[in-house]
């Protein structure tokens, strides 16, 4: 943050304006009735300039933290999606109490809007879903945030996700654990996101398009589970392929949703209700059409 530097300019330029032994000159003067003009400089006139400089110092004081915050936003360079992005983690996830680091480092770091479709672009950071064609979208910035801290990874997980969509989560899950293994219904969504995914660089995540309520029994147990498509009730499928001790975050319902954390244990499941969501259904296999799987 190159705050510092204008900060220390401004002290100093205030020195500058003020010298100590002067202003102590003055107020000795003023004490012994003497405040003319021959007290400022020998020729008389009062430095104008630097006392109109010192008003505008002492006016911009109670600025300074405005300045600051604008400053920190212009320090990100020329890059203005970098700077909406830093200011959507600030407003729209830590303001909302994520705290975890490495999620919201993860979440500075995933070039939102290059997950988007170019028409979106404008939109990308802000605090909302965008559709990603198919009817399908992609989620608010704030709820995947939210996901990835129930989630608690440590950054040696294997993590499934369901839901593939636009590739943005299985990205952020990529920079918060060892692998992720996501699956999308939609053939293009799922060719889609796998290009974009490797093209950006992301080399642990795997992408398969198929049915999610099946899940990826060859690479089952899963760490953890994501599901980013609102299912009527929790897959049995996915419990039984989620770790003892694993956990597992998931919307659930049709009309009305609720954002679940389910902690696998030896003689069970344990469900926690998180939040009031509203996510795309997630559908049946049977009831899409999809040509090539793979
Ligand atoms: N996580 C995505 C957004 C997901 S939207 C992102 O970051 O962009 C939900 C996605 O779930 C949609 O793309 C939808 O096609 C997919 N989906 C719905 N039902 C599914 C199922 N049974 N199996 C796999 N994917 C499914």
């Amino acid at each position: 943050m190159n705050i510092a530097r204008p900060f220390c300019y401004s002290v100093v330029s205030l020195k500058e304006t003020f010298p100590r032994p002067r202003v102590f000159r003055v107020r000795e003067d003023y004490d012994r009735g003497e405040f003319v003009s021959r007290s400022w400089e020998p020729s008389g006139r009062p430095p104008i300039g630097r006392m109109i400089l010192g008003v505008v110092a002492i006016l911009l004081f109670p600025c300074l933290p405005a300045i600051e915050a604008s400053m920190e936003d212009r320090s990100e360079g020329d890059d203005p999606m970098k700077t909406a992005r830093l200011r959507m983690v600030r407003d729209q996830i830590e303001a909302r109490g994520v705290k975890d680091p490495r999620v919201l480092e993860a979440m500075r770091s995933v070039e939102r809007h290059l997950f988007v479709p170019e028409r979106e672009k404008s939109r990308a950071y802000n605090d909302t879903p965008l559709p990603i064609g198919y009817g399908q979208t992609i989620s608010q910035p704030y709820i995947v945030a939210y996901m990835c801290e129930a989630l608690e990874l440590k950054g040696g997980e294997k993590v499934l996700e369901i839901g593939t969509g636009s590739g943005y989560h299985a990205a952020v899950l990529s920079l918060l654990a060892k692998e992720v293994y996501t699956i999308e219904i939609l053939e293009p969504l799922a060719r889609e996101a796998q290009k974009r995914l490797e093209s950006l660089g992301y080399r642990n995540v795997k992408v398969r398009c198929g049915d999610g309520y099946k899940g990826w029994p060859e690479e089952a147990p899963f760490d953890a589970i994501i599901v980013t498509a609102a299912p009527p009730e929790i897959p049995q499928e996915l419990v039984n392929q989620l770790k003892v001790g694993g956990k597992m975050v998931l919307p659930v319902g049709e009309e009305i949703q609720e954002l679940v954390r389910v902690t696998k244990g030896e003689k069970g499941i344990k469900t926690e209700r998180l939040l009031p969501v509203r996510f795309v259904p997630m559908v049946p296999g049977n009831r899409v059409e999809t040509k090539n799987h793979f």
